[in-house]
C-alpha cells in the first residue's frame, strides 16, 4: 500500500499543540425542553475565550408532534452559529427576517445590539416526525462590535466547502476558517476556525491553528486521538488544546470500528471582561441591566408576523 502525508503521522511522534483537558459534556435540556449535550458552560468551564457556549441538539428521534423548539427569547452582545445536521428548523426575528434552515445548512447570526427571535422545528417536519441533530454555538463579540446592527448569514449546504485529503480517507466541511486548501464562505468579527471533520480508521490530519488561537474540539461520533500526546478522546467529549503549538493533530486508531466525527473550533482571545446573563453576554452588568430593561421595555423590537 501506498504510504500518503495523511497516514504517515501514525508512525512518528503527533505534532502540534498538547491536550489540557479532556471533559465529557453534560446532559440539559433547552427551549420547550428538547435534549442538548452541552459542551460548556458547565460548573467547572464557563467559556472558552471567545466561545461562550456548545450544544449539541439531540440526536433525537420524534415522533409526529414531539418536536419542540425555543420560541420567542432575546440575544445581545454576541453571536449565535446553528449548524444543523438532521432535520428542519424554522427562524423568525424582529427585524422580519425569517428562513428555514435545513440538514447541512448555518446560520451564523450577529445578534449585536439585539433581536429577539424564535427557533421552531419545521412545521411539515413537526407533523411528520424524524431526527433531528445539530449543533448551536456562541460567539462573544468584542467590546466594539457588542451594540452593532444584527446581521444573518443563511448559508445553504451545498454552499459550505467541503475538502479532503490526497487519500480521501479525511473529509472536512470548512464553515469558518480554512482546511485542507479550502476556505469558508462566512465572514467572522473577528478570526474563527469551524471545521467538521470525518476521518475514516487509520487516517489522521494536521491542521494549522495559530498560537494565539484558543481550541478546542467536540467529539460527535467514534473516537479519536488528538494533540501532540496523542490523548483518546469518544462521542460527547471536549478536547481543550494548550497554546504550545501552531497545528493540531488528530488520528483514529486502524482498528477503530467507526470513522471519528469531530468539530475543531478555535478563535482569538477577546480577554475582555465577560457579564453574562441568559441570553445576553455584555462586559458589565450595567449593560446586562440596560440589556433586561430594553428587552422589557420592547426596544428590541418584537415578533410580527
Ligand atoms: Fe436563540
Amino acid at each position: 500500500m501506498v504510504k500518503t502525508e495523511n497516514n504517515s503521522l501514525l508512525n512518528k511522534k503527533a505534532t502540534g499543540r498538547k491536550v489540557t483537558r479532556v471533559w465529557d459534556s453534560t446532559t440539559t435540556t433547552e427551549g420547550e425542553g428538547f435534549l442538548v449535550h452541552r459542551s460548556f458552560p458547565t460548573r467547572s468551564v464557563l467559556d472558552v475565550d471567545p466561545f461562550m457556549l456548545l450544544d449539541e441538539m439531540g440526536p433525537m428521534d420524534l415522533a409526529s408532534g414531539e418536536a419542540k423548539g425555543a420560541p420567542d427569547h432575546p440575544h445581545r452582545g454576541f453571536e449565535t452559529v446553528t449548524y444543523l445536521l438532521d432535520g428542519q428548523f424554522e427562524h423568525r426575528e424582529s427585524q422580519g427576517h425569517s428562513g428555514k434552515l435545513s440538514a447541512g445548512d448555518v446560520q451564523w447570526m450577529t445578534a449585536g445590539a439585539g433581536v429577539i427571535h424564535s427557533e421552531m422545528p419545521e412545521k411539515e417536519f413537526a407533523r411528520g416526525g424524524g431526527r433531528l441533530h445539530g449543533f448551536q454555538l456562541w460567539v462573544n463579540l468584542p467590546k466594539s462590535d457588542k451594540m452593532i446592527k444584527p446581521r444573518y448569514q443563511d448559508i445553504k449546504s451545498d454552499k459550505i466547502p467541503i475538502a479532503e485529503s490526497a487519500d480521501g480517507r479525511v473529509k472536512v466541511k470548512v464553515i469558518a476558517g480554512e482546511s485542507l486548501g479550502k476556505r469558508a464562505v462566512i465572514d467572522t468579527r473577528t478570526p474563527i476556525i469551524y471545521l467538521h471533520f470525518t476521518l475514516q480508521p487509520g487516517s489522521s490530519v494536521v491542521q494549522p491553528v495559530p498560537q494565539n488561537f484558543n481550541a478546542f474540539a467536540y467529539i460527535v461520533g467514534g473516537e479519536g486521538l488528538f494533540g501532540a500526546d496523542e490523548k483518546r478522546a469518544q462521542r460527547e467529549q471536549v478536547v481543550l488544546f494548550g497554546n504550545d503549538g501552531n497545528e493540531i493533530a488528530i488520528s483514529v486508531p486502524d482498528e477503530a470500528a467507526s470513522p471519528l466525527d469531530v468539530l475543531i473550533i478555535a478563535g482569538v482571545p477577546l480577554n475582555e471582561p465577560v457579564a453574562r446573563y441568559g441570553p445576553f453576554v455584555m462586559n458589565t452588568e450595567e449593560e446586562i441591566q440596560q440589556a433586561i430593561d430594553d428587552y422589557r421595555t420592547g426596544r428590541m423590537g418584537k415578533i410580527e408576523f
